[in-house]
């Protein structure tokens, strides 16, 4: 039987998992066999593998991290280490291997392309969202219900002080999960990468927004939604500027890793079916270096270069009706 080796690499993603049982089930479908490596390249440089099985992949679509565990391997940019990888794989057979990552995984996978022959496929597997060819990543639906979810829990509490906080998550150097939780939590205002280069933030403009969302709207909470690497020290740093230099409580909070974790939702789980299936469709039918993804309902195959040299932008028309929300003006007072 064709042997199929699959691995998880860069940072976990929820649906990962969910990815991996579509993986081995439609191999097994189609009669192939799967070897995973586990902890990403790591594993595929010291031969760490594993056979996969329907039954070792029967519950875990539920869960987010990876049963076969991710790693950072900063040595696989070594062409050493991808003519090791290759040696790895032609020794145990293996003549397509499934990379489920984000866009380093994915030059990874190119650079491995240089010295194996064998078909290599790409899964999106980020909760950043920023590879371009898919409309979405598997896990980004997941961490932008967490940030929503914990923006709303922020809420109960901003509201009842009155108080103004800034709420940091992640996002790598995009704004979509930014962008998507601040929209659906109803948040005051965002910071986002893609926002940032036509006008940096600055602490007097911040200031004079929240004071011009008091006067309009009267007192109240007022959360602010910062994408990571916006600011420096992030939303720790700018919410003591903030009290230090305008007197303004402020108080921050860091989502972090929590974005990662807990049940992924329908659309992670759903997503990652369809992609894990399509990705052992697109070895069948002699596919190599592209990713699998879904555009516009539709599953498609992108180059593998494409995913990182390219750009997804944010929704225009999200962007736009975010300026109008965020900004409101005070209506004359009718007598
Ligand atoms: P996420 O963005 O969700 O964290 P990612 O896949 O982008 O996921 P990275 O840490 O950037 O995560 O990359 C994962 C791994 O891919 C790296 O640890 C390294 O082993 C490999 N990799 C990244 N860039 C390259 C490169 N230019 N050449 C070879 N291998 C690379």
């Amino acid at each position: 039987a064709q042997r199929i080796g699959v691995l998880t690499s860069g940072g976990d993603a929820p649906g990962m998992n969910a990815a991996l049982r579509a993986v081995v089930l439609a191999a097994e479908h189609y009669g192939m066999d799967v070897i995973a490596f586990r902890h990403g390249y790591e594993g595929l440089l010291n031969n760490e593998h594993i056979p996969l099985h329907a039954a070792d992949v029967a519950h875990v679509l539920q869960y987010s991290g990876t049963i076969i565990k991710s790693a950072r391997c900063p040595r696989f940019k070594e062409d050493d280490s991808a003519k090791l990888a290759a040696d790895n794989l032609n020794n145990l057979n293996i003549s397509a291997l499934i990379v489920i990552g984000g866009d380093g995984s994915f030059r990874g996978a190119h650079h491995l392309s240089n010295y194996w022959s064998g078909q290599i496929i790409g899964v999106p597997g980020t909760i950043d969202n920023d590879l371009f060819g898919t409309d979405a990543t598997i896990g980004y639906s997941t961490a932008v219900a967490i940030a929503m979810d914990a923006l709303d829990k922020i809420r109960d509490t901003a509201d009842a002080m009155d108080r103004v906080f800034i709420v940091e998550v992640m996002g790598r150097h995009a704004g979509f999960i930014g962008l998507k939780s601040a929209m659906a939590s109803g948040a005051e205002r965002m910071i986002l990468p893609e926002l940032q280069k036509d006008k940096p933030l600055t602490v007097a403009a911040l200031v004079k927004h929240i004071k011009r969302v008091e006067a309009v709207r009267g007192p109240g909470s007022y959360v602010m939604v910062l994408s990571e690497h916006q600011w420096p020290g992030g939303a720790v740093a700018l919410s003591e500027q903030l009290e230090a230099e305008y007197d303004m409580p402020c108080r921050p909070c860091l989502l972090g890793h929590i974005q990662r974790g807990g049940p992924p939702t329908a659309s992670d789980r759903v997503l990652a079916s369809e992609l894990g299936v399509h990705a052992v469709e697109l070895i069948l039918k002699g596919e190599t270096g592209v990713m699998t993804g879904l555009k516009a309902g539709q599953l498609v195959a992108v180059p593998l270069i494409d995913t990182w040299t390219k750009k997804n932008p944010l929704d225009e028309n999200l962007l736009r009706i975010q300026h109008e929300i965020f900004n409101p003006v005070k209506k004359p007072s009718r007598s």
